[in-house]
């Protein structure tokens, strides 16, 4: 029965999360669909034509920044549970991520070691280390240093990301999880909701520390397996 139960719960989180995503990514297909079939009819004023095409592209990429803070690695995921090596997926996010760093004038670093494992899906604890990176990087407007502790203490592997960039307030600390609430232009205010689902169906913690214009440190907790 308690098996039956946690598969239960997993389900919910997917399907809630398969839901978030096709009524986010669903808006600006029907509206770029809608601007396409205007632009057969014959005739539309040039202004028109090249307004339509604009929104069009933006509604695109839209659609493409929801897409990747749930999915970055557009490979579909087998739901399969394996041993991971901490510090080697880590390593992996961080050479993703590197190229989008350097564009923001941030340097990762990674204090670690090899030989600390926990179960997930690889795909998903991908995805729950890059979101909560990226937000790291985004959040150190003028570059700066994005510090990635890793050890296992006792039967847990620690992981922490430190940033040290604008932080939050009280306030936006309390809303981190919830979906659709994003401070920055182009935000879709999905990925911390993604990252705290996944810690949840790993079982795991996540805690946030931050403070206002000196930074943030997320801490996840793991349990190891041997
Ligand atoms: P998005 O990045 O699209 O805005 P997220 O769900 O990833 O959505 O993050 C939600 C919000 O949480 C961000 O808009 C930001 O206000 C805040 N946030 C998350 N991580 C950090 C961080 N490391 N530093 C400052 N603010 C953060
Ligand atoms: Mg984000």
């Amino acid at each position: 029965i308690l098996s039956e139960i946690i598969e239960l719960d997993k389900l919910k989180i997917v399907s809630a999360i398969a839901a978030s995503i096709s009524h986010e990514v669903r808006n600006p297909l029907t509206v770029t669909q809608g601007f396409l079939q205007f632009l057969r009819e014959p005739n539309i004023p040039e202004d028109k034509r090249l307004q339509f095409i604009d929104l069009s592209i933006e509604e695109l990429q839209r659609a493409s920044l929801i897409i990747n803070d749930y999915l970055s690695f557009a490979k579909p995921t087998l739901g399969r549970i394996e041993k991971l090596d901490v510090y080697s997926e880590i390593t992996y996010v961080i050479n993703v991520l590197t190229p989008f760093a350097m564009i923001n004038n941030v340097d990762i670093k990674l204090i670690g070691t090899e030989g600390i494992y926990v179960l997930g899906e690889r795909q998903k604890f991908h995805q729950c280390l890059i979101n909560i990176m990226k937000n790291g990087i985004e959040a150190m407007t003028s570059g700066g240093v994005l510090t990635i502790l890793q050890e296992g203490i006792g039967n847990q592997s620690i992981i922490k990301i430190r940033d040290n960039g604008i932080g939050m307030s009280s306030e936006q600390i309390e809303k981190l999880g919830s979906p659709y609430v994003s401070t920055k232009n182009s935000g879709t205010g999905l990925g911390t909701m993604v990252t705290y689902r996944i810690v949840k169906e790993m079982s795991g913690l996540i805690g946030v520390k931050s403070v206002l214009n000196q930074g943030t440190e997320f801490t996840i907790t793991l349990k190891i397996v041997r």
